[in-house]
């Protein structure tokens, strides 16, 4: 089975930028309930869109005080045992970060090992990449970051 996910968050100055679990030097951070990793929420949607389980906003809504600035790698790793739960495993991810700065690539194999390590996964079976909006819309006035997956969910 395959899901689908996709997620956009604002940009501000003074708030960190968090993406596929790797802090990074940014004038502009995200603004969120959460860390704001654009790229883990797309992820956990594809997830459990797959399985047709909803998306993030149904189990971890933001009104809840648990989830007030929450790492989203440890988010990543809770929607993995419900996958595991259903008896289903995740064959691949592919994703595309789409942020006009600062530039992604040095930082793209550390954001596949940590959302590989966080689903047990080899990092192979996890894409990244990354592109910008050529200045169009609201990615490329700096507005907002935004981010697509794609996931296969396999049941056992
Ligand atoms: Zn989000």
């Amino acid at each position: 089975m395959v899901g689908f996910g996709y997620d956009v968050h604002r940009l501000a100055a003074g708030e960190t930028l968090v993406l596929g679990g790797v802090v990074l030097e940014s004038r502009l951070g995200t603004v969120a309930h959460s860390d704001g990793d654009v790229l883990v929420h797309a992820i956990m949607d594809a997830l459990l869109g797959a399985l047709s389980l909803g998306d993030i906003g149904l189990h971890f809504p933001d009104t809840k005080e648990e989830w007030r600035g929450a790492d989203s790698i440890s988010m990543l790793k809770r929607v993995h045992h419900i996958i595991q739960n259903e008896g289903a495993h995740i064959v691949n991810i592919d994703s595309t970060i789409v942020l006009e700065a600062p530039r992604l690539r040095p930082h793209i194999d550390a954001m596949r090992a940590r959302i590989a390590e966080a689903v047990g996964l080899d990092i192979k079976r996890v894409s990244i990449k990354a592109t910008t909006s050529e200045r169009l819309g609201f990615v490329g006035r700096e507005e907002g970051v935004a981010a697509y997956a794609i996931a296969q969910v396999e049941l056992e």
